[in-house]
């Protein structure tokens, strides 16, 4: 039953009905469709607030408006009697029409004006911030609070923790008033056409395009795109938008394609490999590859964790911490794996226990093989930065690393089921029959996520330890899968006969 009465239109909900009207509606009309949070999504959410919250200490004397109560009919007229003390507002709340805005920090200035900052835990302004604070500058507008500048505060990482953090130094003031200025004339007409929608009995059709992953990914992802088969169009590699052109024709299955649609190389490997269901391999490329590792081969993966507000001296905002790594190390063509690892218990600095036992696991000679290596090599450059004495450890070690996703990302090597991807995730499984869906733990976010609620939180101690061992079975699986698929792709160089075999089928 649709309503009658035009809702409030918040800032959250305006920028929803920017992105598409679909979820507009739903927010409104069917709240019972979305999927609970995830946790790592409420993170995300959680680290926004503490960052939110933070950034009140650069205005003292401020106020808090109403709490954390939300409610139009509270924080509005709190608000209005807060107005003439001319003291910096937190979560100042006004409505015009029927849209309601709060604003993260209001600053008076001159004799009757304010300076609007919203504040974000991102290290820079991005696009999907203008029309964010635009709606806000336009609310205030229409409920007569004349604002003089607009700021987007944002976390500079480029900010060197050194003992106490500095509030000042660690958020950086963006003056976006004239970028907002273009996009107030359409705010009113925004909200008509949203309120209609809202009011509308029927859910508009929308299909599914780029703005159910840009700029972030819709929280109705799950739903709206279930009706997709395993290998859609939208799986072809490297370009969403062509595949989604392609489900407006009607073509939703991948190996459907038409003959006219133009497709790059990795593209025409990916649609051929489905439909012969064959394994792609440039045996020369992938033969070069594998020639050019080097024994005892080492598989190295490290989990790590990136806070907004460093924890760390030395480290910046949003660095990545490495807690646990992994590391299989296999000695000669037909010798056993060795296995070491490291997971910081602790809740001080991780990168120290760390760096002793990865000097340790790691020999003077052979490769060092990773999976996307600018990831670990920055990771091992800053762990390296923490001690002057370990530059020419570093150095070689740097220079012995070898990314395995290589071969994946040329598509050199491509299996029907990596379904367009070259991650891990995917190349794991296709490859060797190994996968991560078993483990309650099963990707990098997740992994940090949960080190650092049971490391810096408080919680029971036998979930701590649970969760560190799933921690652990988790890396093992990424060092150990790379062994594995270095192993398959020797088979698959050695015997032509199973690249001309069907994979299934
Ligand atoms: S998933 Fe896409 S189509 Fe569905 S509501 Fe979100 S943005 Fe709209």
């Amino acid at each position: 039953m649709a309503r009658e009465t035009p809702p409030l239109i918040s800032k959250s909900r305006y920028l929803s009905g920017l992105l598409c009207p679909k979820l507009l509606w739903c927010h409104y009309n069917d709240r019972e469709i979305f999927p609970p949070v995830d946790p790592v999504r409420q993170a995300i959410f959680d680290q926004g607030h503490r960052v939110g919250e933070m950034a009140r200490d650069l205005f003292p004397g401020g106020l808090l408006i109403s709490g954390e109560r939300h409610r139009a009919e509270e924080v509005v007229p709190e608000t209005h009697r807060h107005l003439p003390l001319r003291v910096p507002l937190f979560e100042a709340g006004f409505v015009y029409r029927n849209a309601y805005a709060r604003v993260d920090v209001l600053e008076p200035v001159e004799a009757d004006r304010w300076d609007l900052y919203e504040v974000k835990s991102s290290t820079r302004v991005k696009n999907e911030h203008i029309p964010d604070v635009a709606f806000q500058r336009h609310i205030l507008a229409g409920a007569g609070v004349e604002v003089r500048s607009c700021y987007l505060l944002h976390v500079d990482n480029q900010y060197v923790l050194q003992g106490e953090l500095d509030l000042g130094r660690f958020f950086n003031a963006e003056d976006v008033t004239e970028e907002t200025a273009g996009l107030l004339p359409a705010i009113d007409d925004d909200l008509e056409r949203m309120t209609e929608v809202v009011l509308s009995e029927r859910c508009p059709e929308v299909g599914i395009g780029v703005q159910c992953t840009s700029p972030y990914e819709c929280s109705l992802k799950s739903v709206c795109w279930d009706f997709l088969p395993e290998d859609s169009v939208t799986t072809l590699h490297g370009d969403r938008a062509k595949g989604f052109k392609l489900l407006e024709r009607g073509v939703t299955e991948l190996r459907e394609l038409p003959e006219d649609v133009f497709l790059t190389g990795k593209q025409r490997i990916q649609v051929e490999a489905l439909r012969s269901q064959r394994v792609h391999l440039s045996r020369p490329e992938v033969q070069q590859f594998l020639a050019g590792l080097e024994y005892p081969i080492h598989y190295l993966d490290f989990e790590t964790f990136m806070p907004a507000i460093p924890l760390l001296d030395g480290t910046r905002p949003y660095q990545q911490i490495p807690f646990q790594f992994s590391c299989h190390v296999v000695g000669s063509p037909q010798g056993a794996s060795e296995h070491h690892s490291c997971l910081a218990e602790e809740s001080q600095d991780p990168r120290t226990g760390l760096l002793a036992e990865l000097r340790r696991a790691i020999r003077p000679t052979g490769s060092v093989v990773v999976y996307n290596a600018p990831f670990e090599r920055g990771v091992l450059r800053d762990l390296a930065a923490t001690d002057d004495d370990l530059f020419d450890w570093w150095e070689d070690l740097d220079g012995r690393l070898v990314d395995l996703f290589a071969p994946f990302r040329s598509f050199h090597a491509y299996h029907p089921e990596q379904h367009g991807s070259a991650s891990m995730k995917d190349v794991l499984p296709a490859f060797t029959g190994l996968d991560y869906g078993h483990l309650p733990i099963a990707d990098g976010m997740a992994a940090s996520t949960e080190y650092f609620r049971v490391t810096y939180t408080d919680v029971p101690e036998e979930e701590r330890v649970r969760v560190y061992r799933e921690l652990r079975e988790y890396c093992d699986l990424d060092t150990e899968g790379m062994m594995r698929i270095v192993e398959r792709l020797r088979e698959l160089v050695d015997n032509e006969w199973l690249t001309d075999s069907k994979v299934k089928g």
